[in-house]
């Protein structure tokens, strides 16, 4: 059987108009022969509404009774899928996860797919039906609903594509692909044919929202190749896959951003052995991810300065948290919550010298700060005043993709290692 997986997203799925435009679509792959197997999220703004209730009703809803709520409107925008194939004369039914079933571990709203049931699917499948099954939901080993982070309906269809073995995976969304960045901000923003998974993850992890970074992860755990397109344009998208099925030669595939970051400096931190892990425990144990760290080397041995960035929006418990944590002593604390972050991602930047010195210049250039800087093996982050983000946006974004030898060795190294059998990442 020759299968693909077709996921929409929200917007996708947003309106009456929209589902028949779906309906479509899926035909147009029965047409090709393919065996189809559909996945949904909610209509858009259903999710967030529901939600909203649930605070309404409590500020301490209990996860199990939470997850049955906040999963409810996949039901809807599944029937209506298969309700719209029935009426044009296809056999087409709707499956909750807990009726495929689609088994998840962990927490609740933070589960994750660890087996999907195929038989009933397969059967089905094989008797020409088209199955439409509610992303972000499974049951966990209690039958209980659970949901998978929000956003989760992308992890849905790549799982679902493990499972069935899907020749395709392809996400329909509301926009025709990966951009090099932000095409509402900047003009010159150009689709990104083919992007490694490594990339991607960087690029979903800094700021581009086209999908949910850990069903990136599992698209890479599992080899499955992704396509990322629009179901209002009929246009070809963004080809996510392994890094040796890409050759070109960019250094950097794009630039990507956050916003709504906040930076907090602890000056004069009595230094001691464990003094960051003392800093941080307390942040994780309330959920708040900690991104940028700096700690510098402390000139007379016994003092350091010690800043680190976090979301806008946990600032004020962040500061809560370190002002009454007993384990740390420290003279002030200084915050910032008008910063943002701006990174630029390429495998390419591996085996290409002087990558971090143009993106220091081109700031440079323009009079941008610089505060804080990271990097990992194919990013490199810089925190700045949020005044500056578009300017910085627009520089990097004009100065960097240029292509150069050093990425034509890479891929050439990368086509030696695929034909003895290994790979680079
Ligand atoms: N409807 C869910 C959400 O909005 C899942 C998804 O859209 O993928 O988070
Ligand atoms: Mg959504």
């Amino acid at each position: 059987m020759k299968i693909v997986v077709l996921k929409f997203g929200g917007t996708s799925v947003g309106s009456i108009d929209r589902i028949k435009k779906v309906a479509e679509i899926i035909i147009s792959y029965l047409k090709k022969r393919y065996k189809v197997i559909v996945v949904s999220s909610a209509m858009s703004g259903i999710t967030n509404k529901l939600v909203k209730m649930s605070k309404e009703i409590s500020s301490n809803y209990i996860p199990d009774e939470y997850d049955v709520l906040v999963s409810s409107g996949e039901q809807m925008s599944c029937s209506l899928i298969s309700g719209r194939l029935n009426h044009l004369g296809y056999k087409s039914r709707s499956w909750l996860g807990w009726q495929v079933p689609i088994f998840t571990k962990g927490s609740h709203a933070v589960a994750r797919i660890r087996n999907i049931y195929k038989k009933n699917i397969t059967k089905y499948l094989k008797s020409g039906g088209i199955p439409i099954i509610a992303g972000f939901q499974g049951i966990n080993s209690n039958l209980r609903i659970t949901t998978i982070g929000r956003g989760g309906t992308d992890a849905s269809a790549i799982m679902l594509a493990r499972f069935f073995n899907a020749e395709k995976c392809i996400i329909y969304t509301d926009v025709d692909g990966v951009y090099t960045t932000d095409p509402n901000k900047i003009k010159k923003a150009k689709k990104i044919k083919k992007i490694s998974y490594e990339e991607m993850l960087e690029m979903a992890s800094s700021g581009s929202k086209v999908m949910q970074p850990h069903s990136i992860q599992d698209a890479r755990l599992n080899r499955i190749d992704i396509e990322v397109r629009s179901s209002f344009k009929k246009v070809s998208g963004t080809i996510i896959t392994k890094r040796k099925n890409i050759v070109n030669n960019k250094i950097i595939q794009g630039v990507s951003f956050t916003k709504n970051d906040a930076k907090i400096t602890l000056v004069g931190v009595k230094d001691r052995p464990g003094i960051a892990a003392s800093i941080f425990e307390p942040l994780y144990k309330n959920s708040i991810n900690v991104d940028m760290v700096v700690q510098n080397i402390s000139s007379n041995g016994k003092e350091t300065d010690l800043t680190f960035t976090i979301k806008s929006e946990d600032l004020s418990k962040t500061e809560r948290l370190i002002k009454k944590n007993k384990k740390i002593n420290f003279k002030k604390i200084i915050v910032d919550d008008k910063v943002s972050k701006v990174s630029i991602i390429g495998v390419g930047m591996i085996t290409t010298p002087g990558v971090t010195y143009r993106m220091f210049n081109a700031l440079a250039k323009k009079n941008i700060n610089i505060i804080v800087i990271s990097t990992s093996e194919i990013k490199i982050s810089v925190l700045v005043s949020r005044k500056d983000l578009n300017k910085a946006i627009s520089i990097l974004h004009k100065e960097l993709p240029e292509k150069t030898p050093d990425g034509a060795i890479y891929n050439k190294l990368c086509i030696k290692l695929a034909i003895e059998g290994l790979e680079l990442d």
